[in-house]
Order: C-alpha cells, then structure tokens, then sequence
C-alpha cells in the first residue's frame, strides 16, 4: 500500500486540531543567525497569549508547546545576549519574583503568603501557555461531553507518606483524600484484565494476547508469537521461586542487586535465555523512563508497578524478607489529576481566577486566564514570559534586591523583587545565574530530566476495550509501550464514561529512550527526538498502532479517534539517583542538596532540588526555599 493510501486508511486526513500547524511557528535558533537572540526578539516572538484561548482545551502538541523553549535553548547556547541587550524596565517590583508556575512555583508563592502575609506582592514566571508545570489539564470535547485527562502529573501518590508541611497545603487547599474512596470507582474495571501486545517489527508478528498476569504464564504465553524455548523461560522465572543468589547473606544480595541491571538479574543471576529481553525491555519505562537495561534490579525490586500491569519476576525465592508496608491504593486522581492541585493553588493565591470553593467544583470550573495577570492583584501569574537572569542588585551578600529579566511577546523586560525563587528546572538555573560558584553549577546540571510523552486519546467509544476484556496494554515493542482506559473517577459535576459506548480519554505512554546508553545520556538522546518529532509523526505512529493492537475488536482509527494531544515532557521526571549509574553520596552531598544552595536573595525550589518526581517534593522544597528566603522579610 503507498504511504497516501496508508495515511488516508489510518484517517490522517480527518479533522482534528493539529495545533503544531496554528501555533508551532517556533523559532528556528538556528535560523535566525548572528549576532544574537536578543536582538532579534522585536521581529520573533514566543508565541504569546490568546486572550481568547482556553489552553488546557487545545490539541495537538502540547505539553512544552513549540516555542515554549526558544529563549531558554538560546540562552543555553550562548547566543542570547549581546552587549547592546538591555531589558525594558517595567517598573515592577515585588516582595517576591518566582521562575516558573509549576507546584513549586505556586508552592512558593503560597507558601509567603502565608508566612509573610497576604497583601505580599508576588510576581510568577513561567514559559508557558498555561501554569502548572507538568500539572496540566487537558480538556477535550466529544459528543457535547467534556472529558478531562491529565496532560502530565497523574496522581497524588501514597498521601499518608506525605510530610506535615505538604498534607497542610493539601488540607488547605481543600482536598479531602478520603473522598477519591467514593470518587474512583474501584470496581468497574475490576472484570477488565491487561493484554500484552507483540508487534511483528520485534517479535515477528503482530498479536494482541489478553490475560497477562491473570492466566497462568505457560497458558498465556502459548499464545504469543515466542519461540517455544523462550516462552519456557519466562514462564520458568515467574513460577520457579528458586533463590538465585543462596549462600550469601540478605546484605550481600542487596549489595548485589543494587550494581546489576534488571535485564543483567535476569540473564546473569535467573540465567534466563538474552531473548526474554525483549518481552521485560519496558517494564521500568513509567517510573524511570528507560528500559531494564538502565535501571538496577534493586530499584525494580523496591519499585512496584502503579498500574499493576504486570510484576518483576526473579526476586519470589531470593528470600529478601523485607517487611511489605500495606501500600495506599492507587486511587487519589483529579479528572485532570494533579492539575486540580495547580488550579486550587492559583485559586488561593487569585480567587477569581479559578472560581469556586472545593476540591469537587474544581474539577469542572473553567479558570479565567484573563485575571492571572492583573495589576490590581497582589499576586500575578505571567505566562508565555521565559526568565532570562536573577541578578542581585550588587553583591549577593549585601543587595537589598534582585534584578529578574525575562522574555515575553518578543520583548525583553525586567522587574525587580525583594526576594526570588526559581522553581525552574535544576539545569536552568546556572543559565539565569552565571556567577554561581562552579561547584554549585556542575550539581544543578546533573540532574538531567527524564523526557517521556503522555499521549491522549479522544475516543468516540472503547468498544474493543470491552469487547477484549481489558482496559490496558503492555507493548514492549511499540511506538507506544503502554496504553491505558483512563482512570474511571466522577468528582463534582464531573462524571467519568461508565459505558463502553460512551467517548472515552485513552493514555499512552513513550519514552524516547536509547538502549545501550548510561542512563542520562538516554535521556539527552531522548530529548532531542521529541523536540525534533513533529505532531504528524506521532499522529501516524498513534493510530497505526491504535489500528494493529485493536482492529481484530472491530477498532478503527480513521472513525473512532476525535482528537489527539501529545503531551510533550522534554524536561519530564527530576532525575533520581540510581545504584546503577550513580555513585553512593553522604546525604549532604548529594548533587541536588550541593545545587540547590542559597544564593543570597535567590533560592532553589523545584522537584529537582529533592532528586524526587513527585509533587510532594515539589511543595516541600518550596517550603524550604520559602524558609530561607523569610529571613529577608
Ligand atoms: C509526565 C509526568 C507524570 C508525573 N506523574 C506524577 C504523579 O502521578 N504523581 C506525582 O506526585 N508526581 C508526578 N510527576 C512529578 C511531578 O509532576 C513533579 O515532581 C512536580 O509537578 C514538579 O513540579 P515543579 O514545579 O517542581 O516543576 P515543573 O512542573 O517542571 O514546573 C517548572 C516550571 O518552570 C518553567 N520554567 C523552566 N524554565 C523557565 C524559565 N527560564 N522561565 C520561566 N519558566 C520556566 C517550566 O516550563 C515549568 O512550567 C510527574 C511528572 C511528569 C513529567
């Protein structure tokens, strides 16, 4: 068949939003030449805000949406600034200035507020379209239905575990957890299974197998496409409870663990046949954004899986005997998932731009983008408006303030605050501050994100999710390595799809990863396919496989997807130190402790700071920026 015939079966010419083509005039750096950046912002601008414009309703690409990043690629590559750059001075000036509108940056704002007072004059920063940082809503309408997603963080994870400080943001906020009991209805995917999907590219064929981890291993994978010897083996791993490792102490295997890879456990230690690989390679993709060849089989041991798709097989019969916490289940998900968490914060901070009082009207209140920036407010949220340097006012240890420069609507400004945040990511940081020591420095710059694409799928029905009995789908070697029925919780207004002829939001998971690589440098790898990956590739790689995993169940692509949003997270997950790739640092000297140093009247909040991916460590480490930067109050 020709590539016009395919695309037209795959229904690439159906109407739907491909935003890329509206507002992905992003500037091509490279493009614009000497001299400078800078110098060129009056012609080319980010794209800027559209009075107009729902954001978390657009298609297409989103997540960092093109252009987001120009100015700060720019920066990275020295050829922002020239000597003739001067920023406009707006005039501003405020108690606090944050870099970056993600949970940290509200976090922080929040967080002075309510320590320094409430009439505080806060200013946030952020790049963006919309705030959030990975905390973003995605809104879709099919049918005259809303259907909510979340276009980056998914849930609040274990709650109780918590600290004090960020469970009293949440009950201040208004979020009850003991509501997500009633609002996520634990059983109506409970007769729905998991089905691996083997795709001819890898394992010679293309073969959707329902089943997985609920039918005895030899009885499920005899209807794979593996070799017969292969099946054996995996089926030998999962039942065997042999212990690989005996004859050395519980210590030892910890030890032992720690330094080998999951796919190295499995070959070396399980003697497993090197073609099992295949079949295990993305089981870490969600939690670590790499495949088992970068990850250690210590992390996979201490890490189960969220979405219970699947279990690490090797470790039953190593007699590790570590005491099993009974786990929170994995139940506390907004609509739009953590995206409610931003929307009560920038509802705290600027009432009447998130309308409403509880954590259920949230959920369907549309925010008023038009308030987030208005002079008479105390706090203001800018969007589209990158930050380019926090510079004291003369030397750190003595300014009275600091001087923030950012781009916004093709134009350089500045303003200035008592105090700054930056609540950015880690490797940003050196960038807006220069003359941080070098130590410090070479510790925000290796943290290296995690890049991952949460994709969303507008279904018009999922049928063929019923009709197969499951509601997700492992695919070791896919585009995609996983796909999920949205989470089935009604909260407030809002009420999720019960029916399997109603529309339905679908989740798919990619990691750009690059087997074989150290694991940052997979990520760098990673990163630069997504920036180079226009929306069309991931359209046709989305509903080709939609097609061949589901087709069989009377699935079709071309009539049954109404809208796409690829959310990209080039700078995904903080980086988390792995036995693997990482040395073994005394806590105080841990990359992220050494870079998230304050420097006079700047401090450093964001998850990076805490070498955790989690909102938690977000709202903590704003927490502490917070603390240190009081005492200039
Ligand atoms: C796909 C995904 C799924 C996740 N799922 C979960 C989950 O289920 N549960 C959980 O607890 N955690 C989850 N996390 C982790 C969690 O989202 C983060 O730990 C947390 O939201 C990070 O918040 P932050 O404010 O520290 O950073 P971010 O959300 O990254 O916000 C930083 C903001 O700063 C902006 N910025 C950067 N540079 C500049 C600049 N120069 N000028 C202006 N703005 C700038 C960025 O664009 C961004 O908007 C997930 C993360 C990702 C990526």
């Amino acid at each position: 068949m020709s590539k016009e015939n395919h695309d037209r079966k795959l229904g690439m010419h159906r109407r739907i939003t491909r935003r890329d083509f509206l507002n992905g005039v992003a500037i091509s750096v490279g493009a614009l030449g000497a001299p400078s950046f800078a110098s060129h912002l009056h012609s080319k601008a980010q794209p800027g805000a559209d009075p107009g414009v729902n954001p978390p309703g657009l298609t297409g690409l989103r997540g960092t949406a093109p252009g987001a990043f120009d100015v700060a690629h720019a920066l990275r590559d020295g050829t922002f600034w020239d000597d003739a750059t001067t920023p406009i001075d707006t005039g501003e000036t405020y108690d606090l200035v944050v870099v970056g509108g993600g949970i940290s940056g509200l976090s922080a704002a929040y967080f002075f507020r309510k320590y320094a007072g409430k009439d505080s004059r806060i200013l946030i920063l952020d790049n963006n379209d919309d705030f959030g940082g990975h905390a973003r809503r995605n809104e879709f309408h099919v049918a005259g239905r809303l259907l909510l997603s979340n276009g980056g963080t998914q849930s609040i994870e274990s709650p109780r575990e918590y600290s004090h400080v960020a469970k009293e943001v949440l009950e201040d906020l208004g979020v009850q957890t003991k509501i997500f009991y009633k609002a996520y209805d634990q059983n109506l995917y409970a007769r729905l299974g998991t089905a691996c999907f083997f795709d001819k590219e890898t394992f010679g064929e293309d073969c959707l197998v329902p089943g997985m981890g609920s039918t005895p291993w030899p009885d499920f994978l005899k209807k794979s496409p593996l070799p017969r010897k292969i099946r054996a083996e995996i089926a030998r791993v999962y039942d065997e409870k042999t212990d690989y490792l005996s004859g050395i102490s519980k210590e030892e295997k910890l030890a032992r663990l720690a330094k080998i890879s999951y796919a190295e456990f499995l070959t070396e230690i399980c003697k497993a046949d090197p073609a099992v690989l295949p079949f295990f390679q993305s089981y870490t993709h969600d939690l670590f954004a790499v495949g088992i060849d970068a990850v250690s089989a210590l992390a996979c041991y201490r890490n189960p899986d969220d979405y219970g798709a699947y279990q690490y097989a090797g470790f039953d019969g190593l007699n590790l005997g570590e005491e099993e916490e009974k786990e929170e289940p994995y139940i506390f998900h907004f609509p739009d998932g953590n995206a409610s968490i931003a929307r009560l914060l920038v509802r705290s901070l600027i009432p009447e731009a998130v309308p409403g009082h509880s954590m259920e009207d949230v959920v369907t209140a549309r925010a008023d983008y038009s308030k987030l920036d208005q002079s008479s407010s105390s706090v203001r949220i800018r969007l589209n408006s990158t930050a380019v340097r926090a510079q004291h006012s003369g030397a750190p240890e003595a300014a009275k303030q600091v001087e923030v420069s950012y781009v916004q609507d093709g134009k350089l400004k500045k303003v200035t605050g008592k105090s700054c945040v930056l609540a950015c990511y880690n490797s940003m940081v050196p960038y807006l501050c220069p003359e941080l020591p070098d130590k410090q420095k070479a510790a925000l710059h290796y943290c290296v994100k995690e890049p991952f694409i949460y994709t969303h799928v507008a279904l018009r029905n999922w049928m063929a999710f019923h009709k197969l009995g499951i509601r997700q789908i492992l695919s070791p070697g896919s585009y995609h390595s996983f796909t999920m029925l949205d989470f089935p919780v009604s909260l407030g207004a809002y009420q999720f799809p019960a029916k399997p002829e109603e529309p339905m939001v679908l989740f798919m998971l990619r990691t750009p990863c690059k087997p074989g690589l150290p694991r940052r440098e997979q990520y760098r790898m990673g990163r630069y396919e997504l920036i180079g990956t226009p929306f069309s590739e991931f359209e046709r790689n989305i509903r080709d496989q939609l097609n061949r995993m589901l087709a069989p169940a009377g699935f079709d692509s071309a009539r049954d997807i109404a809208a796409i949003t690829v959310n990209r997270w080039a700078h995904g997950y903080a980086y988390e130190y792995d036995s693997l790739f990482d040395p073994h640092w005394g806590p105080n000297e841990r990359p992220c402790v050494v870079g998230r140093e304050q420097f006079g009247r700047i401090s450093i909040a964001n998850s990076d700071a805490a070498a955790s991916a989690y909102t938690n460590a977000a709202i903590d480490q704003a927490y502490r920026a917070i603390q240190e930067q009081l005492k200039n109050v």
